[in-house]
């Protein structure tokens, strides 16, 4: 939409909001208000001190093809290409998933397992756009991390990420999930936020998941398939007494906990999200582990 006018920050944003209150999934308001401070390049905070200045017709422009993005229902990181998890901002394409609050709780729980005054190896399996191994990274800076992912596209942003972050210490490795795993090394930890999406789920046609990668979001009839795997390679890669946290879906609860428990995990227990429902499970490699080679 074109305004003849010069319209002020109050203007544009009061308009934007209204063209995106018939959007299911978005925070009209909010999302204008990202929107515009990301293409001004200011805070949203400027946004509130200078209510009344003028936008430039170039500017008008542009943000009207932002509002017309984010209407097609593209979600909002996308559109800025930056989302912030655990107070950091990573940069994000569609080649990753977008990190998501919840995950906070996989990484709260790995924090309160990890020593902070001895070093420890920890790995985050499918790091998407790095955001678990750079939160433990910048907590636990003696921790040795190493980021994996299937994907080349995702392990260039997540690379970008750790390096602009100051995190370059973070190691990385191209590979499917153990797989990507060097053989030398036992782990204390073993993180993963896998895809974990029923196939054909009607989730994945709504809040912008079409946008994301397939490959980050489903695995298998059940969403199973990917946790499953992890469950039974990792095993072989971790300590006597190491752990491996998985983030799963709400009503996976269950069957993680009885897929851990058939592959020999002990002292297995599930945290809950804010909304009181399973999100992730954890189990410990007993302290004798069988010498068996695990055949991927
Ligand atoms: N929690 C995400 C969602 O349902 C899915 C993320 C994932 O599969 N790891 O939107």
């Amino acid at each position: 939409m074109q305004t003849k006018q010069p319209y002020t920050i109050n203007q544009a944003l009061h308009q934007a909001a209204d063209r995106l209150s018939r959007l299911p999934d978005a925070e009209p308001r909010m999302d204008a208000e990202v929107l515009l401070a990301h293409l001004l390049d200011v805070s949203r905070t400027h946004l509130f001190a200078w209510p009344e200045k003028a936008l430039t017709p170039e500017q008008q422009t542009h943000f009207n093809s932002l509002i017309a993005e984010r209407l097609k229902g593209k979600p909002l990181a996308y559109i800025t290409g930056w989302r912030e998890f655990w107070s950091l901002e990573f940069e994000v394409t569609p080649a990753t998933l977008i990190p998501r609050p919840e995950t906070e709780i996989l990484v709260e729980r790995a924090l309160e397992l990890i020593p902070k005054n001895t070093p420890a190896q920890v790995t985050d399996l499918g790091t998407g756009s790095g955001a678990i191994a750079a939160a433990i990274a910048s907590e636990r800076p003696l921790t040795d991390v190493l980021a994996s992912d299937l994907s080349e596209k995702s392990l260039a942003v997540a690379q970008k990420n750790f390096q602009r972050l100051q995190l370059g210490s973070i190691d990385s490795r191209l590979g499917s999930w153990c797989q990507a795993l060097p053989r030398d090394i036992d782990f204390d930890l073993i993180l993963s936020n896998p895809p974990y999406v029923a196939e054909g789920d009607p989730h994945l046609e709504k809040n912008g998941l079409p946008w994301e990668p397939d490959c980050a979001l489903t695995s298998g009839l059940d969403g199973l398939d990917d946790i499953h795997k992890i469950i039974t390679q990792a095993r072989q890669h971790l300590k006597p007494g190491g752990r491996l946290l998985l983030e799963h879906g709400w009503d996976q609860g269950p069957s993680v906990r009885e897929l851990m428990a058939s592959t020999g995990y002990q002292a297995i227990s599930t945290r809950q999200d804010l909304a009181g429902r399973d999100r992730v499970t954890e189990g410990c490699v007993p302290c004798w582990k069988p010498l068996a080679e695990t055949v991927y």
